[in-house]
């Protein structure tokens, strides 16, 4: 669940028809939740951006975004593309 503030920011950046690829400052790739449970970068997030506002499509239908902060790679499930983690694997 998004707090009031994510949920404002997702809804600005739907406004404006671009989702942003880095938070600034900082510059971490911002990463998108869709519906079903996946995952976009945001190349194709922007790139399929009328998909991700349509509510019967869960693939790409957009939920929520995150920084991918610690831990294993995640993937795009579209293009497959890698993101590594900000800050690594965590060693145990
Ligand atoms: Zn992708």
């Amino acid at each position: 669940m998004l707090n009031i503030d994510e949920l404002r920011i997702l809804q600005k950046m739907r406004s404006t028809k671009h989702y942003i690829e880095f938070t600034f400052p900082g510059m971490y790739s911002v990463l998108y939740n869709t519906q079903d449970g996946g995952i976009l970068c945001a190349q194709c997030a922007n790139a399929h951006f009328d998909q991700t506002c349509d509510e019967d499509d869960p693939q790409w239908y957009i939920i929520g975004y995150f920084i991918h902060w610690e831990g294993a790679s995640v993937y795009c499930d579209h293009c497959g593309e890698e993101c590594k983690s900000e800050y690594g694997e965590i060693e145990d």
